[in-house]
């Protein structure tokens, strides 16, 4: 099984973690003024990139803190983990599709 480091526990098996998507998104500035196709892509849609990809993980079964990873999704090896609110935030791109 493969470890995961927790930024306050140290490296600990990875079946004490919950996975938490993507990290990095941004709830919208004005969710009102949203329709229905751009909170379906705010809700639904998330990148699925090969390679780095930076996500949200819980140490539900240590800490229960949140913490961020960028982890390679084609190897599955965490490249850095740090404390949630350490990475810099991106907009969710709520716009429509082409
Ligand atoms: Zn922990």
């Amino acid at each position: 099984m493969q470890l995961i480091t927790c930024p306050w526990c140290g490296p600990r098996e990875e079946n004490e973690f919950r996975y938490g998507g993507q990290a990095g998104l941004e709830y919208p500035a004005d969710p009102a003024a949203l329709d229905d196709e751009q909170w379906a892509r705010f809700v639904f849609f998330r990148d699925n990139p090969e390679g780095a990809f930076a996500e949200r993980w819980c140490h539900d079964a240590g800490c229960r803190r949140w913490l961020r990873a960028v982890r390679d999704t084609r190897t599955y090896v965490f490249a850095e983990t740090r404390p949630y609110g350490s990475f810099p935030r991106r907009s969710a791109r709520p716009e429509r599709s082409a």
